[in-house]
Order: C-alpha cells, then structure tokens, then sequence
C-alpha cells in the first residue's frame, strides 16, 4: 500500500488575479493541477494516488476568502474559512446555530481546524472501491472512478449511462446550507458567476459537481432563517472521525416543511412540502419521509446494511421535527 506522494510543483497564489493567471498558463501547457484549502480530503485522495497531478494549487494565500460577516439579510463565508471557525464564530452561532451545529459534526477537531468550507461542499463522492489503496483497488478490476470499465455496485453499469459512478455524496455541511437557500460565487479565467448550491451538484459519482476546471468557490451566501427551526442529524458509526453513512436535516417554518439528505445518493436530496396542500401536519410529515427514503438508493458501499440506512431516514425525519417543535414549545 503506497502512502507516499507523488512528485509535483506546489504554488501558493495570493490573488484571485495571480490564481487566473496560473491556472490559464496550465491549461494552455496541459499540465495537470489541482487546488487544496485544507488538503483534508485532498492529500489522502493523493496519496492513494486515485489521481496523478503535476501541479498543486494552495488557495490558501487568498486572504479575502477567510472570513465571516453580516450582509443585510445574509451571512457571507469565505470559502477558505475553517470549520473550526464556523462552529466558534459568533455571528454563525447567533444566526446560524445549525450550520455551526452541522459542521462540529465533520470529521474530527484537529481536521476541522485545517478543513475548510468550500473543500466540504466540494468534498469527493466517496465509495469503498475507489477509497482504497492502488494496491487494494487492483484486487478488484479498477471500476469506472478509477478509469476502469465496471461498476462493483451496479454490474449492468455501461459507459453513456446518465449515472455510470454510485459513488456517494458525503458532504456533513451541504444538507442545512442547501435549507438555507445558500448562493455561491465562482470564480474562474472567464469570470465570476453566481449559483445556487444546489446547482453544483450533479447525477454522476464521478463528475459530481458543475464546477468548470480552473473554477474556485470564493464565497458563501446564506440567508438568515427568521421563524424556523432547523436540526442536524447524522448516522455513522463512530461519534468522530467517520463520514455520514447517512445525514439527514430538517427545516419547518409556519408554512411549509424542507428536507435535505447527504449520504445515500451520489448528490444531494432536497425536499419540500407546503402545509396547505395537506389535510394535517403529520401527512406532510409522512408524504415527505417517503419521498425521501425513496430517493435514498444506499448501495453496499458503507459500513451499515444498505436496508438499515434507508430505513433510517424517516426516523431521522421524525426525530428531527420532533426536536425542533419540542424547542419551539
Ligand atoms: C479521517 C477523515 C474523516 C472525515 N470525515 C468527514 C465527515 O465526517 N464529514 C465530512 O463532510 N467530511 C469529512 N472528511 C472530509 C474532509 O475532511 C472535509 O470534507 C473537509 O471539509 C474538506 O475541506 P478541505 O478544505 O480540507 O478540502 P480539500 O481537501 O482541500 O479539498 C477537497 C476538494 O475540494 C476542492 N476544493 C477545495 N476548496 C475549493 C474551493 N474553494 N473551490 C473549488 N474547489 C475547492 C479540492 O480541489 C478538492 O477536490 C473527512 C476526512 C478525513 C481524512
């Protein structure tokens, strides 16, 4: 089992300029680059070498994108802000407290004071066949997220299949910002551009994010929740240290109720119901639990049974209405 890296360059820009400018130099000489905030989920990622670069971008000397403020009726977070800064900082815990509460559940602290918000909504989606050594991956035939030719999970699996990869999306964090109706600037050679966060997800395991090659996430833009209740909740085997096998989050204003999902599908779920097109609040309760637990496909590709995990989402979804009307009496 390899745990060296490989060689490359590393560069440390310090402006966005500087950045751009970098990145078209690479792509006109077909090097291959890569950016790191925290290195987290990166450096393990090269050390296992499911991908060779030549070239190592830190976007951490790009000082503007460390930082937390007020912006009206938004919290603004620089990309390159730490989890530990999030969970600490006092304007996410008085406006945000189930972000704050979300992101004290990655990982570990020592990684949350390295990790960094935009590389946890930009974090890889994760499956036991490609989150290997060279080595191990070789025991099997190497599968599609490995430039192979198969799909340990899904056998029939074919090239030109909308979803060739079920690798998971994992990210601890995305589930209460997609609630939030969190906005994200990038920027990129040809400009910034503003999206919705739900935008950057796609379908695919592989190609699971809308982000152009040379396109870094600067900001955050996450609304203020006014008269909502919001919870976090996540299952995983261990308290630390082990990503979400399945997160669940749950918002309910006096109108309406918004699920989102992390863990079980290769992007994330989002649901919403609104309390007028049910006869009671537990039907909306119930009608949404099944679009949820349908949406959740839990593959064998995680430490708890593939039916365990499914089953768990509407538990999930009741225990996290329960809390947040228990908090509100
Ligand atoms: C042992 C262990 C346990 C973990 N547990 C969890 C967990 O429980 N929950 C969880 O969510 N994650 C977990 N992680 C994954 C990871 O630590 C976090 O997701 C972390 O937030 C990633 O942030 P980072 O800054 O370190 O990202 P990096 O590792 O630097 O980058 C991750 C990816 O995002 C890209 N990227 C980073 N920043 C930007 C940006 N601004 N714009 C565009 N692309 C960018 C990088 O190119 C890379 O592809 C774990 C990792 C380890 C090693």
């Amino acid at each position: 089992m390899s745990l060296l890296l490989e060689n490359f360059d590393f560069v440390r820009p310090t402006s966005l300029e500087h950045l751009n400018d970098l990145v078209k130099d690479y792509q006109e000489k077909g090097h291959e680059f890569t950016f790191s905030a925290g290195g987290t989920a990166l450096i393990p990622k090269l050390k296992t070498q499911s991908f060779k670069i030549d070239k190592f971008i830190s976007l951490n000397g790009l000082k503007d994108l460390h930082n937390v403020k007020k912006e009206g009726f938004y919290i603004t977070i620089g990309a390159l802000t730490t989890l530990s800064t999030i969970a600490n900082h006092e304007l996410t815990r008085i406006y945000l407290p189930a972000l704050a509460h979300a992101t004290r559940k990655v990982a570990s602290p020592q990684i949350r004071n390295r990790a960094t918000i935009g590389g946890n909504i930009m974090v890889d989606n994760r499956c036991i066949y490609i989150n290997q050594s060279s080595i191990n991956r070789e025991c099997h035939s190497p599968c599609f997220k490995a430039d192979g030719d198969v799909c340990h999970l899904v056998k029939s699996a074919r090239r030109g299949d909308e979803v060739l990869c079920q690798a998971r999306f994992v990210s601890d964090t995305a589930p209460i910002l997609l609630l939030l109706n969190t906005k994200i600037t990038i920027a990129g050679p040809k400009g910034p551009r503003k999206i919705k966060l739900g935008d950057l997800y796609l379908n695919d395991g592989i190609d699971s994010k809308s982000i152009e090659p040379g396109e870094v996430i600067t900001t955050l833009e996450v609304e203020i929740p006014e008269n909502t209740g919001l919870h976090y909740e996540k299952l995983a085997i261990r308290n630390a240290l082990d990503f979400p096998s399945l997160g669940v989050a749950v918002r309910i204003t006096d109108k309406d109720l918004s699920v989102a999902l992390t863990g079980v599908n290769t992007r994330p779920g989002v649901f919403r119901a609104n309390l007028d097109d049910y006869n009671t609040f537990d039907d909306m309760v119930s009608n949404i639990s099944k679009q949820a637990a349908d949406f959740g496909k839990t593959y064998n590709q995680d430490f708890f049974p593939r039916a365990y995990r499914k089953s768990m989402i509407p538990v999930f979804i009741r225990r996290g209405v329960n809390s947040i009307l228990k908090d509100q009496t």
